[in-house]
């Protein structure tokens, strides 16, 4: 999908409309010591891995998009629900 760069929306601490600009960010990665790392830990070392030794599965289709709404008046960000896209495009317009 194609995305403007920048467009008027509401900002939450201005309270009203104002223009906007679109930055994408990384979505934050997962700790090394998740709860399912925890039991990979715990179970791996002699005999059969169980669940673990399975594969895992491949990539989905679409990937999701992670965007942050910077206002142009008071300089703050807010973010909104990310969302799923295969490709993903920001056009700056003019
Ligand atoms: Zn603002």
């Amino acid at each position: 999908m194609k995305m403007p760069a920048r467009f008027r929306t509401h900002c939450p601490y201005c309270k009203k409309h104002t223009e906007h600009k679109v930055e994408r960010v990384k979505p934050a990665k997962a700790s090394s010591m998740t709860r399912i790392a925890r039991q990979k830990k715990r179970q791996s070392g002699i005999g059969n891995s169980g669940k673990f030794s399975k594969v895992p599965g491949g990539d989905k289709p679409t990937k999701r998009i992670h965007l942050r709404y910077r206002c142009g008046e008071c300089g703050k960000a807010h973010v909104r629900k990310c969302f799923r896209a295969a490709k993903f495009e920001l056009v700056e317009s003019q």
